[in-house]
């Protein structure tokens, strides 16, 4: 299974991509987690993205393609992969296309999480990480105490917010997703790949929802 998952900042994809890892046993390929650590090991590359990341701007388009190709070229993505934050814009779509027709590889269908502007500020001005497990709460939807057990943490997280979750930077990330991703729905939509998903409410509904729209026929072609 090859995915690509598209939406904005806050419409579930690391979530729902975990389930579909699990599901599809295939590896999920975020940039934004790729970038992060970048960033936290200190890496040139990463100090290079990281004034674009913390203002909420794409990082350079040279610097993701990079990291996408090191990335495809590991043998876990054999059997396919669920690409989560990318791409982003059509400069990437294109460069994406022509890498998977190098390895022959297309993508089966692109899925669009659909969640209304109020709720994806709600889920990102709530959203923090445990610091030591990494488990995602939100502070209104999902706060500690409603996830599952965990032994690393002891069920005592340390909250960490993400430094681009702040107010500031989200008006601007939701801004650059309308005006540089958001035409790509067109463009996968006119090569028959896109699958519209309502993603708002839980997490298991809304895999439901994938599951089902991942089961249905593809329309017309394959980017290849
Ligand atoms: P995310 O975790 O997907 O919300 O990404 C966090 C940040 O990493 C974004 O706001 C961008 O600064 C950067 N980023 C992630 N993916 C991409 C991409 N495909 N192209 C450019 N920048 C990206």
């Amino acid at each position: 299974m090859r995915l690509i998952l598209l939406g904005a900042p806050g419409s579930g994809k690391g979530t729902q991509s975990q389930k579909l890892v699990e599901r599809y046993a295939v590896p999920q390929i975020s940039t934004g987690d790729l970038l992060r650590d970048a960033r936290e090991r200190g890496t040139p590359l990463g100090l290079k993205a990281q004034a674009a990341m913390d203002a909420g701007k794409l990082v350079e388009d040279a610097i993701v393609l990079g990291i996408i190709r090191e990335r495809l070229a590991q043998p876990d993505t054999a059997q396919g992969f669920i690409l989560d934050g990318f791409p982003r814009n059509q400069a990437q779509a294109d460069a994406l296309g022509a890498m998977l027709m190098e390895i022959g590889q297309p993508i089966d269908a692109v899925v669009l999480m659909q969640v209304d502007g109020d709720v994806l500020f709600r889920r990102l001005t709530g959203r923090r990480s445990c610091k030591e497990c990494g488990r995602i709460f939100n502070i209104y939807t999902a706060p500690p105490g409603t996830a599952p057990h965990c032994d690393r943490c002891n069920d005592r997280p340390v909250l960490v917010q993400r430094p681009d979750d702040r107010e500031e930077v989200i008006d601007n990330r939701l801004k650059v997703y309308a005006k540089q991703t958001q035409p790509l729905i067109e463009y996968y939509e006119k090569l028959g790949l896109l699958r519209r998903v309502d993603a708002e409410g839980g997490v298991d509904e809304v895999f439901a929802r994938i599951e089902r729209v991942l089961s249905a026929p593809n329309k017309h072609s394959r980017i290849s």
